[in-house]
């Protein structure tokens, strides 16, 4: 099996972080969706982690403004390392190193179902540069699309909101909802807490 985790491994030092080591995962062999999860991640930059369950591991994006309700609105996403299925459920301090660190919490979780071409799995659809997906989160609803805006392997993605359920041009969730789905607490309360832990 190819190992989809090695730069995520080589980036962290599992002695000092409380990030989940994970493994590898056989893929479940479904095409048709899995967990998404956007981890609100302040490091030295303030951004919003999408993360989409892609044969076995967490296919990940850092958005900087984080996702609209807005069809109109593109937003950047930058493609991050695979991550590990069980980091869906991590929230707290990440000690500061070479590649950064910061408090994160789980800004919205639930599951995505696939929508790009019956035919294709998720992972062609992304290695071909385009997937749609419809979410059932607790603050977001309804299809996104992702779209690779170039040819290389690190091109950046744009974020878009489809047209019809979820999208509301006047909701902000990003600004007025910035708690956690999975504690209620924000970026605060949870690096108060993971600090008060070691
Ligand atoms: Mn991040």
């Amino acid at each position: 099996m190819q190992a989809k985790l090695t730069e995520y491994h080589r980036k962290r030092d599992f002695a000092s972080t409380a990030e989940p080591r994970g493994r590898d995962e056989r893929s479940s062999g479904r095409n048709t969706g899995g967990r998404f999860v956007i981890q609100k991640h302040d490091a030295s930059r303030l951004h919003y982690d999408l993360r989409i369950e892609v044969d076995g591991v967490l296919k990940s994006w850092a958005v900087p403004k984080g996702p609209s309700l807005d069809p109109r609105d593109k937003r950047l996403a930058v493609p991050t390392e695979d991550h590990p299925l069980e980091y869906a459920d991590f929230e707290g301090v990440i000690p500061e190193n070479e590649y950064g660190g910061g408090t994160v919490l789980v800004w919205d979780a639930g599951s995505y179902e696939h929508l790009t071409d019956r035919d294709i799995s998720p992972a062609d659809a992304l290695e071909r540069g385009r997937i749609n997906i419809r979410l059932d989160g607790s603050k977001l609803h309804g299809g996104y699309t992702l779209t690779r805006m170039g040819k290389q392997a690190d091109s950046q993605w744009l974020l878009i909101k489809m047209k019809g359920e979820g999208a509301d041009r006047r909701r902000n969730p990003v600004a007025r909802q910035p708690h956690s789905v999975l504690t209620g607490q924000n970026l605060r309360e949870v690096a108060k807490h993971g600090h008060e832990l070691r």
